[in-house]
């Protein structure tokens, strides 16, 4: 008798027992190439010894002290580090447990930054369609993904959604990147006016758009336009870089690389690596004044916030990533591991784009590469994929409702940052043979 309540009722996952660098292995004593990372998490594979060691130290000290009444060592150092390392004056650190606590907070924040400096009619938020911001209700509530949002609907916050800067499927005919760019971005201005300048709080978006769309970066100059129209508007710009981020992309923070400096970062997954649940939210010097300086307390917090373990496990891993040069390796094994997507499914007849950044690769799967036209989703590509690549032992990370929520597929690809150029190799293949050996099923099948 199973008494977890499983993601699916209806299938009975193996059990994972152990890590071995970028690889699972299950109580049969099968092993599993990790390509996704679980969903963008596992940066630094399954064993590192320096993270589980100052776990395993912390706890020894202290597990568990509560944030209403103490702040430890462990939290105080990943936020000195996360502040050195943040772009602009982005130097204060709220922690939480994981990616959608990021997102909710960071919303939270600059909703309560406009009560403290005065400006109490500002509320609404503006987001994306088509990305991901976390599961909670006001995250899925920013989020742009109808089926994720679909059963929800009656109990999610009214945001509003622009476009995403998604130039594969957007981009017109005759139309340049920058023009592409500047007319998606422009719609943010569009919407802040209707909605009243003086109403609107935040703009919420994902530099490099993850789970929902597949490793879509925007193109050049689109954050720059963004945060022009933010500024104009003196509305906060909110960058969730919670999959994007931690050395990902080949940056600490995505955001940096696009050349803007937001007022709000949301980071988490690679933060904690999968070795402790953390997420952290980081603002502007500007924004932590206006509370200092007023209601001196953000109406907002969780039990386990800031835990000492999960800060441990923080601190660690941004060793890894910094002191140990792991960020500095990503853009050049993601460039092999590009090239290596490219080689394999550059001329493939159902593999309609391949995009990303770093070590966050996406392929979009069609059924025709000239007119883009996607599979029936009835056809189930993406859940195909998953489960024929789990069992030839490779772990990715398929979607769907790729183009409009509904239609379309893609597998996102999100290997640790210690991935070898074999490694690289074995993931192409067995991916390749799972999209051809899906594909012919579900035609079989129709
Ligand atoms: N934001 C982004 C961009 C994400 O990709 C995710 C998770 O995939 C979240 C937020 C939510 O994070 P979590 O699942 O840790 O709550």
């Amino acid at each position: 008798m199973n008494h977890v309540f499983l993601r699916h009722t209806k299938t009975s996952p193996p059990v994972a027992v152990a890590g071995d660098g970028c690889w699972l292995i299950d109580s049969e004593g099968k092993r599993y190439l990790d390509g996704s990372g679980g969903a963008a998490v596992s940066c630094l594979g399954h064993s590192d010894r320096k993270v589980i060691e100052a776990v395993k130290a912390q706890m020894d000290a202290l597990a568990f002290a509560h944030t209403g009444f103490f702040t430890s060592e462990a939290a105080e150092a990943v936020a000195d580090r996360l502040a050195a390392e943040a772009p602009g004056d982005l130097d204060r650190v709220f922690l939480v447990s994981g990616g959608s606590e990021a997102v909710e907070a960071a919303i939270k924040m600059a909703r309560q930054y406009f009560i403290e400096i005065g400006q109490p009619g500002r509320h609404h938020v503006i987001a994306r369609w088509q990305s991901y911001h976390g599961n909670t209700l006001g995250a899925l509530s920013a989020g742009g993904n109808r089926s994720r949002r679909a059963l929800y609907e009656p109990l999610l916050v009214n945001m509003s959604h622009i476009s995403p800067c998604y130039a594969y499927r957007l981009r017109e005919e005759g139309e340049s990147e920058a023009d592409f760019g500047r007319r998606v971005a422009d719609e943010l201005d569009a919407e802040i006016r209707r909605l009243g300048p003086e109403s609107v709080a935040a703009f919420i978006a994902e530099p490099v758009v993850g789970a929902t769309l597949g490793a879509v970066p925007a193109v050049e100059g689109y954050f720059r336009r963004i945060r022009e129209i933010c500024d104009e508007h003196g509305v906060l710009f909110i960058s969730d870089e919670v999959m994007c981020g931690m050395g990902r992309c080949g940056a600490l923070f995505t955001s940096a690389q696009e050349g803007v400096t937001p007022d709000i970062i949301a980071v988490a997954k690679g933060l904690g690596a999968g070795y402790q649940p953390i997420g952290a939210t980081i603002c502007s010097s500007r924004i932590y004044e206006a509370f200092a300086a007023g209601s001196g307390f953000f109406q907002h917090g969780h039990t386990y916030m800031g835990h000492p373990a999960a800060a441990a496990a923080a601190g660690a891993v941004l060793s890894r990533l910094i002191d140990d040069g792991l960020v500095d390796d990503v853009q050049s094994k993601g460039e092999k591991f590009a090239a290596a997507l490219t080689d394999r499914f550059g001329q493939h007849p159902h593999i309609g784009d391949i995009r990303g950044r770093g070590l966050l690769r996406g392929l979009e799967i069609v059924q025709d590469r000239e007119t883009k036209t996607p599979f029936d989703p009835a056809l189930g590509i993406n859940g195909r994929v998953k489960k024929l690549a789990q069992q030839a032992g490779l772990i990715c990370y398929p979607g769907g409702g790729t183009v409009d929520g509904r239609l379309g597929d893609h597998v996102l690809l999100a290997p640790a940052f210690i991935i070898s150029d074999d490694e690289i190799a074995f993931l192409v293949d067995m991916l390749a043979t799972s999209i051809d050996r899906a594909i012919q099923a579900a035609q079989d099948a129709a």
